[in-house]
Order: structure tokens, then C-alpha cells, then sequence
């Protein structure tokens, strides 16, 4: 069985349809799909009216969230599976976070242009093509300008990685928590050890997360270093947490393919037996 539970369609910055992301799975040899797109369970729909027979989709959504922090704001993804889509806390607050990054990505193009670079927002949104609106798709602009050569490039400090970067409106870490576990989801840190994207959280926040209900870390990611897996697994077990693994693809606007960390059938069990919101698909 070839697991792999995260990963993204053009529902958000992901580059495939949902309909073209599960026929890619299915290519890649997957038996289990989880389909993540940030803030929103848009995806969903297509993805199950395309999927290949043999082929399982585990519905879900990557969440922005925002530990308050002991000096300054961290945020974090938390990855929740099979929770109600209908569920109205979750949805309007979904609703709110991907009107916020609207505006959010609307304001980093009016720093860019202040800055004599000719993005519009208009072109932005367009890229976006009704998905969740992320910094892929500022991406995408610059690109186009012939300013960066990569998404990776335009990811630099000097773009879109500080220097035009704004900060999201994300959820509170322990509100949506409350949010994923009240809508019968099962919630799982997403690269809780990712510091190539920036500042991570302290293990005594996922020691936390844990009492207020953490279902598993995301141990085995691309952005884990062999240490940093190591050390996810191991605090996993202290807290009685499951580990999984998963590619995070986000088609071409990232190298990663389908496939390239997977999860282990027995987890997969263990999620699908505490998911109370929705069930798998397939
Ligand atoms: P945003 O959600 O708008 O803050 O944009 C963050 C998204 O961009 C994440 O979901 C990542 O998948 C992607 N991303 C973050 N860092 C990089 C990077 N260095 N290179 C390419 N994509 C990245
Ligand atoms: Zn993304
Ligand atoms: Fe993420
Ligand atoms: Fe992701």
C-alpha cells in the first residue's frame, strides 16, 4: 500500500486540477490520496467525481494556523482529515482566513509595485483561478516578469520570502484545533520541524497540542532533515502521537513528486477510525 496524505490542487497553490491530481496519483502507483489544499475543501467535489477506481481519497485541508509564541507570532499548518465540509464554526472561519489572504496577497502586490515591479493584483487573482490565494501565485507573477526563474527563487528573502511578505490572518493554533476536533476531524501537525520555511515551534508546544487533542505529526516530510524525522518520530511516541509521511505536492510549483514520503497502512487505520466527520472515498 502507498500511502501518501498531503497534497495540493489549484483548489489552492497547488498546479493540477483535482481531477488531473487524482489521475497523477493513480500514475504514480498511490493506493491513498489525501487531498489537502490550503484553507479550503474546494477540491473536494472534483476530486471525487475524477477518482480512478483503485484509488482512496482521504478528504482534507491544510490549516493556517498561529502559535502567539513566547516573543513573536509562529505560524503553523495543521493538516485535518475527514472532518464535516458542512461544519459551520470551520467553515466560516475558512471562509474568513482565505478572504484575509485575498486582501493579504492584494496589499504584497501593491508593496511590489511601490516598488516600480509591475504585478497587478488582477493578474494575481487570475492565477489563483478562484483557489485559495497564496504567495505561489505572487510567484507566478514575477515569474512571468522574468524577475525570478523559479517559484523556489521568488521564495528568497529578497522577494517573497521577507522582503514583500505580509503576514497571514491565520486561526489561533488552539482555536483551530477546537475548530478541526469539534467538526469530527482528525488533526495532524504538518512539517511540525520545517525551518527552511521559517521559525518553528518549541516541543513544548506540541506537548501541548497534544492534551488539547493532536492526533499525529507529519514526521517524514522533504523539508525533515534525517535528524529532524528522527526527532518527530521519537516525540511522537513520548506522546502517544502517530507519525505519518507525505509529499506536500504542489505540482510544478515545487519539485516534490506524488509519492515521495508515504504513510504506514496501520496509521492510516488509526486516522480513518477517529475521523467522525466525513469517511474515505474509494
Ligand atoms: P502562503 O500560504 O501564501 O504563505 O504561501 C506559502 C506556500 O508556499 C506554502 O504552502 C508552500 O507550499 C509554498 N512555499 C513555501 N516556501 C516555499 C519555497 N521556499 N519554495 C517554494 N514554495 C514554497
Ligand atoms: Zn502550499
Ligand atoms: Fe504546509
Ligand atoms: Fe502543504
Amino acid at each position: 500500500m502507498r500511502i501518501d496524505l498531503h497534497a495540493h490542487s489549484t483548489a489552492s497553490d497547488g498546479t493540477s486540477t483535482p481531477a488531473e491530481l487524482v489521475g497523477e496519483a493513480a500514475a504514480a502507483g498511490l493506493d491513498v490520496l489525501g487531498l489537502t489544499d490550503h484553507d479550503t475543501t474546494g477540491g473536494w467535489a472534483e476530486a471525487f467525481a475524477a477518482r480512478p477506481d483503485g484509488l482512496t481519497l482521504v478528504p482534507g485541508a491544510e490549516l493556517s494556523l498561529r502559535w502567539h509564541g513566547d516573543t513573536r507570532p509562529i505560524g503553523l499548518h495543521m493538516l485535518a482529515y475527514l472532518f464535516d465540509p458542512t461544519d459551520a464554526p470551520l467553515t466560516a472561519e475558512l471562509a474568513r482566513v482565505r478572504a484575509a489572504r485575498e486582501t493579504r496577497a492584494e496589499r504584497m502586490t501593491h508593496l511590489l509595485r511601490a516598488d516600480g515591479i509591475d504585478v497587478t493584483w488582477d493578474e494575481v487573482r487570475d492565477y489563483a483561478g478562484g483557489g485559495t490565494v497564496g504567495r505561489p501565485h505572487l510567484a507566478q507573477a514575477l515569474m512571468r516578469r522574468g524577475l525570478v526563474g523559479s517559484v523556489t527563487e521568488a521564495f528568497q528573502p529578497q522577494w517573497l520570502g521577507a522582503r514583500y511578505r505580509i503576514p497571514k490572518d491565520d486561526i489561533d493554533v488552539f482555536e483551530g484545533l477546537r475548530l478541526i476536533l469539534g467538526a469530527g476531524g482528525v488533526p495532524v501537525f504538518a512539517h511540525p520541524r520545517a525551518s527552511v520555511r521559517g521559525p518553528i515551534v518549541p516541543d513544548s508546544l506540541i506537548v501541548e497540542l497534544a492534551a488539547a487533542g493532536l492526533f499525529g505529526l507529519e514526521a517524514d516530510h522533504t523539508d525533515h532533515s534525517p535528524r529532524e524525522q528522527a526527532e518527530m518520530h521519537a516525540l511522537a511516541e513520548r506522546l502517544g502521537l502517530v507519525t505519518t509521511g507525505s509529499s506536500d505536492y504542489h505540482g510544478t510549483h515545487k519539485t516534490v513528486r506524488l509519492g515521495a514520503r508515504t504513510t504506514a497502512p496501520e496509521v492510516l487505520e488509526r486516522i480513518v477510525a477517529a475521523g467522525r466527520g466525513s469517511g474515505v472515498v474509494g
